[in-house]
């Protein structure tokens, strides 16, 4: 009997699955091959048997407390490189009834992007990342997939004088990114990643991901001028300098500063200069969107005049003299964390400041940290605009952050305790009725949808916009 080209190919992928994944459901997989429309799709699947499955799914992992023995698994993983792996993928999760879970960058805090108490599949869109820049209608496209790295990296080696105004971190991937707001350094003048989209391309199979309405595949952007030379300074004072007494200051000017003028704190613990003695350090961490000539004559630190692409390689955590190139790195990192937020709308009192002083001298608290990131500049833009409810009235944004080591990840509730009771602590110098959360900086301790079972009543008493 002569067997038809695509029967064959199709006898060999099944062959293959079967000997790669004895339990994955090989329905699913055949399913995946017949609506992909070609077998390409054949060498973008992994399974558990799979001898790279299990580097594919690490990859993009950012809170390797997510990556442990017990941690749910994805039955299979899915790595599209067309927009018809992608229907196929969702088309016969559908059908098979396997929840899909769709990762960009990997940065979720609570690891929703590839964990799952069901059944589920990942739809992984590493390798969706193409970006085309066009310098002369100052807008991009750029795919989910590729990093915030990758975006400022490529547009600035078309031109000094645009960039583009998301968050600090290179890695983190567009599609969650843009899709939970998306802020950093530029933010007060230009607003946020989401602000800025002018498109996209989704893929809506009644259900997906942005946790919610579809798979987004590609979003066009609007660039923004940046000067060809930005200034950039960081204040760094101690408890026995007057950190205290300067933070409490900054908190009434931090949002009225000219637009140009980003300037955040970082309060943490640093030992002290007396061994064996810990301090408390807040670090005033600057962006001024122009030269140094233009900025505060006051201003005595020192200065540092660079490209806008310069300062975005020294926000991601580099010496400003690192050469772009490593905006274009990614891969796998050890960082155990909990994350919380808070938005404030009135400056906390001194003796407020003090009493976190005195949460981060706990010894669980050895690597936390407060970041804390003015707001001011566009909270004109209306709550309607976008689904973004934090502007108007809010100084600032705080973001609270607790470590641990491999070895703790055993017990890390210690840590988490530690974070639960700073949040306790804060309840009444930040925002209330509804207590306000940012998005990106996911915290299902405020609350959770039950699988299969949502109940906006229910939701409604969390008091919490996410
Ligand atoms: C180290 C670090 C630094 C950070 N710094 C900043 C910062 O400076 N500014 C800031 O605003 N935020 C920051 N964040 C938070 C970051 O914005 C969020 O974690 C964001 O969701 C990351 O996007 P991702 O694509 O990497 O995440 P993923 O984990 O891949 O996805 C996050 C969520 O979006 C969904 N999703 C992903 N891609 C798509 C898609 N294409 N279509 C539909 N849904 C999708 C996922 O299913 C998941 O629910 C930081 C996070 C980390 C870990």
């Amino acid at each position: 009997m002569k067997l038809s080209v695509s029967s064959l190919i199709f006898a060999l992928l099944f062959s293959f699955l079967l000997e790669t994944s004895a339990s994955t459901d090989e329905n699913f997989l055949q399913c995946l091959t017949l609506h992909s429309g070609n077998d390409s799709i054949s060498k973008l699947i992994y399974t558990s048997s799979n001898s790279s499955y299990s580097a594919v799914l690490k990859f993009d992992i950012r809170n390797t407390g997510f990556s442990t023995p017990s941690t749910p698994k994805p039955q299979v993983i899915v790595t599209p490189s067309l927009i018809s792996h992608i229907q196929a993928t969702l088309n016969c999760s559908l059908k098979h009834g396997l929840q899909v879970r769709v990762r960009s960058g990997g940065h979720d805090y609570e690891g929703l992007s590839y964990v799952s108490p069901v059944p589920f599949g990942l739809l992984d869109l590493i390798n969706l990342r193409n970006i085309s820049v066009d310098i002369e209608n100052s807008f991009a496209w750029v795919q989910s997939g590729a990093t915030v790295g990758e975006v400022y990296y490529w547009i600035a080696s078309k031109s000094r004088t645009l960039g583009f105004p998301a968050g600090l971190c290179r890695t983190m991937g567009i599609g969650g990114h843009f899709s939970g707001g998306g802020y950093g350094t530029m933010m007060r003048k230009y607003g946020l990643a989401a602000d800025n989209v002018l498109d996209t391309h989704l893929i809506d199979v009644k259900g997906g991901g942005g946790g919610s309405f579809g798979v987004i595949v590609a979003w066009k952007i609007q660039l923004v001028p940046v000067p060809s030379n930005v200034t950039m300074f960081t204040v760094k004072r101690n408890l026995e300098q007057n950190a205290t007494k300067i933070l409490h200051r900054w908190q009434y000017v931090a949002d009225k500063f000219d637009t140009d003028l980003f300037i955040r704190v970082v309060m943490t613990g640093i030992n002290s200069c007396q061994e064996g003695n810990r301090t408390m350090q807040a670090s005033f961490n600057s962006l001024y969107l122009g030269g140094k000539d233009k900025l505060l004559p006051l201003m005595q630190e020192k200065r540092t005049e660079m490209s806008w692409i310069q300062s975005m390689v020294y926000f991601a955590g580099f010496s400003s003299e690192q050469s772009p190139d490593i905006l274009l790195t990614r891969g796998p990192s050890i960082l155990y964390f909990k994350g919380k937020s808070d938005y404030v709308k009135n400056p906390i009192p001194e003796i407020g400041l003090e009493g976190i002083w005195q949460r981060l001298y706990e010894k669980e608290a050895s690597t936390a940290m407060l970041i804390l990131t003015p707001y001011g500049g566009r909270s004109e833009i209306s709550e309607s605009s976008i689904p973004f409810p934090h502007r108007a009235g809010n100084i600032y944004k705080i973001q609270h952050l607790v470590s641990w080591s491999e070895e703790e990840n055993a017990a890390p509730e210690k840590y988490v305790n530690w974070i639960r009771r700073l949040y306790d602590y804060m309840t009444p110098y930040v925002s209330q009725s509804p207590r306000e959360a940012y998005l990106n900086y996911r915290d299902l301790a405020i609350g959770k949808n039950n699988e299969g079972n949502t109940s906006s009543s229910q939701a409604s008493i969390w008091g919490c916009w996410m």
